[in-house]
């Protein structure tokens, strides 16, 4: 891991010039269309997904302020945003208070240990990045009057009885197990978001992330994507936990972060027709049709202030499957060894993604072999 500084800050170009910002009439938050140049915070800004959305943001004229404490991010991951006129980065916990001089316009809360072996190791900074940094995430958001996302997860699904697991199912999670700490602490940074939401008429979107994979994962963050790719580049067996029927849906890093920004820069997310629009509004409260196109019904029967969109792609394969993948991919002599399945250890998760398609008009297009192949030539360089 790279050396950890005190307060490591790049600078923020003055000519950019301030960006106007302007409530809305029954939310508190900007109005996409009326920032020439918004600024972004980026919590987990040096981690895996963290650190692509700060490049996507940079991309599109975002001034990005990027906090991250270095737990499991890391300073390689943003090296190369050193001397960027739009970014600044801050080291700190997200769990303390978070204090800006500037105008904010997008708070993006993508920091947490998320790989099953970080969060078996620190459970405790999950529990609390989920909760003390959740809560400080959305006191800045609602202090500067932002708009909030918060990068929840398919873990909320936990050990899914339904499938695929659409937004409105409510999940099966074992809080006493294991991968509990994460688990609920997205479930709590959820509940947060949505009281703020609630409470302060806090404009607040939640995405939940299924497996995503790609450049920039830590090669031995215990994830099946760097563990097998890493087995196999240095030829040894690739160890597949219980009898690999378990399933999992591998979703390339770009097509992700692409489909959250649609989420985030969405004024208004609508049904798909008119028609469909005004029928559904004409129905009683428990369908009233929200400001984001929600049924209130889909999400809880007194109605949910904020909209909640699985993103990740839908092509399920078993994990034996996957590791044949690998192997034949990388043209490896690895054999296959089966390990005891984790606890908890999901049987099956696919997303459906129908809210991601007709909200945002978004879904994945990089293949799975396309996608690996550029992990592959990735950690190739690192090994
Ligand atoms: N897995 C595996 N071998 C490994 C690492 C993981 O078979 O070396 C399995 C793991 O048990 C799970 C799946 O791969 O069923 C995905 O695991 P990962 O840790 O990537 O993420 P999860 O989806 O469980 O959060």
């Amino acid at each position: 891991m790279a050396s950890k500084k005190r307060k490591t800050e790049g600078r923020i170009s003055k000519s950019e010039g301030s960006a106007k910002r302007e409530g809305r009439s029954s939310r508190v938050g900007p109005r996409v269309s009326d920032l020439r140049s918004p600024t972004s915070v980026v919590t987990g800004a040096a981690g895996f997904l963290g650190s692509h959305l700060t490049d996507l943001l940079l991309e599109r004229g975002h001034r990005v302020i990027g906090i991250d404490n270095f737990v499991t991010g890391s300073l390689e991951n943003i090296d190369h945003l050193g001397g960027h006129p739009r970014f600044k980065f801050i080291q700190q916990d997200v769990t303390e208070f978070l204090f800006l001089h500037e105008p904010v316009h997008y708070v993006w809360h993508f920091a947490s240990p998320a790989s099953p072996v970080d969060y078996l190791q620190l459970p405790i900074q999950t529990l609390k990045v989920g909760s003390l940094g959740t809560h400080k995430a959305l006191g800045l958001a609602r202090h500067k009057r932002a708009r909030f996302l918060l990068a929840s997860t398919s873990e909320v699904y936990g050990d899914p009885l339904v499938h695929p697991q659409p937004e409105a199912y409510w999940g099966n999670v074992n809080s006493l197990g294991p991968r509990g700490c994460y688990d609920e602490a997205k479930r709590f940074a959820e509940a947060l978001t949505i009281a703020y939401a609630r409470q302060h008429a806090l404009d607040a979107r939640i995405v939940r992330i299924f497996n995503t994979y790609g450049p920039r994962m830590r090669l031995h963050d215990g994830r099946v994507v760097p563990a097998f790719i890493s087995q196999a580049l240095h030829n040894r067996p690739l160890t597949v936990f219980g009898d690999g029927s378990q399933t999992r849906s591998f979703c390339y890093c770009s097509d992700l972060i692409e489909g959250i920004y649609r989420l985030m820069m969405r004024d208004e997310v609508r049904l798909p027709n008119t028609e469909n629009r005004r029928k559904a509004e004409t129905r009683k409260e428990g369908s009233r049709i929200s400001e984001f196109g929600i049924r209130n019904s889909d999400c809880s029967p007194g109605g949910c202030p904020v909209p909640v969109v699985n993103i990740g792609n839908p092509d399920e394969t078993t994990i034996l499957e996957f590791a044949r993948q690998i192997i034949a991919l990388t043209g490896c002599k690895s054999r296959i060894v089966f390990k005891p399945l984790p606890e908890d250890d999901p049987r099956q998760r696919q997303p459906d993604i129908t809210r991601a398609r007709k909200w945002l008009g978004w879904q994945p297009k990089v293949p799975l072999r396309q996608g690996l192949q550029r992990t592959l030539e990735y950690f190739r360089g690192r090994e």
